[in-house]
């Protein structure tokens, strides 16, 4: 199967179901909608030119455009270009040339960016750039209308003989550790991988999913869109980009069954101040990933917002993305403190990062996966492609992991996090999960700084509760005293509103030590 065959079945047996719903517009699209729209872009693109193999970059939010474009793109053999709405002009310009994206499909302005003169000015150096339409403009209008007036029946004709090894889209990663970099993902990777996270999930026809999680990223687009709808599902999306009130009401209005977040989300929703007005009762599953959840946080999503059933996913980009999950009926403490097990089809081992072999049950090592959601590999860049994934096809994710007897999966951090003081590692993680106890501590970071005498020091960024006393380096270490290790203590206090993030929610740790350097300085 590919993406657009998956998602023509799913339309003979759910025409008449809701699809797509944007909650900021009020527009709502059925299944037989919704393919209609999807074959009305995919002529209109293809009378433009667009052919099998033609990178289509998307530069927008969360929009319903999003969506065709996803699908149009997979019918034609283009390879989507998935481009962070957050990026500016230099990482603008880098994705375009790295990746040749010949169309590139924008929003027109978002949170007062004016989409059209960002790549006014990069035009220039992109030569392979030939098309650009803005959302809502007149080229893109104009191109729609083309592709409703051809004859649907065009597309069969059209349609160029795809394989699910063909490569589908270009997703670069977060860029929390360094330079994102261009994973590039086939029909069978992402389609079967949104196919089983939705029947863990247990999705039928009957779910709505609430998406605030960005499309440009796979939780949107493989998590969602594709677990939904090669389920029947619905996609709920709340607004453009993550609001917190927004997401509780569209949960609310639109009766979600499952919402998705990564933990820093979840714990905006439940200290929004208009928490308690939104009936979240129809909530039963919903999936929290991307990064290391606070076991206390878990424990308010299961409880307060009514979501018995939510798992935890682990994975990446390359990955397309999850490799492990929790199972709903995996008990609460499992939920908490592990990734899950492994996924249908998927293969992981946990091995010594030096020597490369398989450690025993209970030790850290790095996790690595193998099986069919491996990418095909990074866009034009074979050599970090061949250090990421070796010759017996396994990818080395960079994260440390520990399984356990009965293969539940724990993350410990990554490889570059790992700070080491005085000769003992120490997992951050750890002391995050500690620092959440404190009472007066709403969200903590940890991270090393260089020190003279032990080499590395830790240094906690704080997000202190509202009218909390204030808190010290003094103060932090009488609370840990006694509960952790003297090593473990974070040295330095650093107090915060924000960290720095990607857009997709993570924690920029690297541009943490940047900043802590400094201030150290
Ligand atoms: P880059 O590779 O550019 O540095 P990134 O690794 O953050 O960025 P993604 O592919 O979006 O880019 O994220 C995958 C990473 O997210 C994983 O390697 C892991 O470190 C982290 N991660 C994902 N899910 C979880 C989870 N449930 N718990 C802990 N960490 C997670
Ligand atoms: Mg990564």
């Amino acid at each position: 199967d590919t993406v657009g065959s998956d998602l023509d079945r799913t339309v003979a047996w759910c025409a008449d179901r809701d699809a797509l719903v944007e909650c900021r517009t009020g527009r709502r699209w059925t299944y037989a909608a919704l393919a209609a729209e999807v074959d009305a872009l995919a002529l209109g693109l293809h009378a433009a030119g667009v052919a099998k193999g033609d990178r289509v970059g998307i530069w927008a939010p969360n929009c319903a455009e999003w969506v065709f474009t996803q699908y149009a793109t997979a019918k034609l053999g283009a390879i989507l270009v998935n481009i962070n709405p957050a990026y500016r002009v230099s990482e603008l310009e880098y994705v375009l040339r790295q990746a040749g994206v010949r169309t590139l499909i924008s929003a027109t302005e978002h949170k007062g960016s004016d989409y059209a003169a960002m790549i006014e000015s990069v035009r220039p150096s992109c030569p392979a750039l030939r098309d650009v339409l803005l959302l809502g403009g007149p080229e893109w209008a104009a191109l729609m209308e083309r592709g409703r007036a051809a004859d649907p029946a065009v597309l069969a004709e059209i349609a160029p003989t795809l394989g699910a090894d063909d490569p589908i889209n270009i997703q670069y990663t977060s860029g929390t550790t360094g330079f994102p970099k261009g994973a590039t993902l086939s029909h069978h990777n992402i389609l079967n991988n949104g196919f089983f996270v939705g029947e863990l999930l247990r999705y039928t026809e009957a779910d709505r999913i609430c998406v605030p999680v960005p499309f440009y990223h796979c939780f949107g687009m493989v998590m969602g869109n594709l677990a939904a709808t090669s389920h029947g599902a619905c996609v709920v999306i709340p607004a453009p980009s993550f609001e917190p009130g927004a997401t509780l009401a569209a949960v609310a209005a639109e009766r979600c069954t499952s919402l998705y977040g990564v933990p820093t989300m979840f714990i905006a929703e439940l200290n929004d101040p208009g928490f308690a007005e939104h009936d979240l009762s129809s909530l039963r599953t919903g999936i929290m990933a991307g990064s290391p959840c606070p076991v206390a946080v878990m424990k308010e999503v299961v409880d307060r917002m009514h979501m018995p059933e939510v798992t935890i996913c682990y994975g990446m980009t390359e990955t397309s993305p999850v490799s492990t999950q929790t199972r709903g009926d995996d008990s609460l403490e499992r939920r908490v403190s592990t990734v899950g097990r492994v996924h249908p089809h998927v293969e992981v081992k946990v091995v010594d990062p030096a020597t490369g072999l398989t450690v025993p049950r209970g030790t850290p090592g790095e996790l690595c996966t193998r099986g069919y959601s491996v990418m095909l590999g990074y866009w034009d860049e074979p050599d970090r492609t061949a250090e990421a994934i070796d010759r017996a096809r396994w990818m080395h994710t960079g994260d440390l992991a520990v399984m356990d007897d009965d293969g539940y999966v724990a993350i410990t951090g990554r490889i570059k996090d790992m700070v080491i003081r005085g000769g003992e590692n120490i997992y951050p993680r750890e002391i995050e999960e500690f620092l959440h106890t404190h009472p007066d501590i709403v969200d903590a970071q940890v991270v090393g700084v260089p020190d003279e005498k032990y080499g590395e020091e830790l240094m906690a960024w704080i997000k202190p509760a509202e009218g909390a006393a204030e808190i010290t380096a003094r103060s932090l270490r009488e609370f840990c005293e006694g509960r952790l290790a003297h090593y473990k203590v974070p040295r330095h206090v650093h107090l915060v509103d924000e960290f720095p993030m990607t857009v997709t929610g993570k924690i920029r740790k690297v541009e943490m030590r940047e900043r802590s350097v400094r201030l150290l300085g």
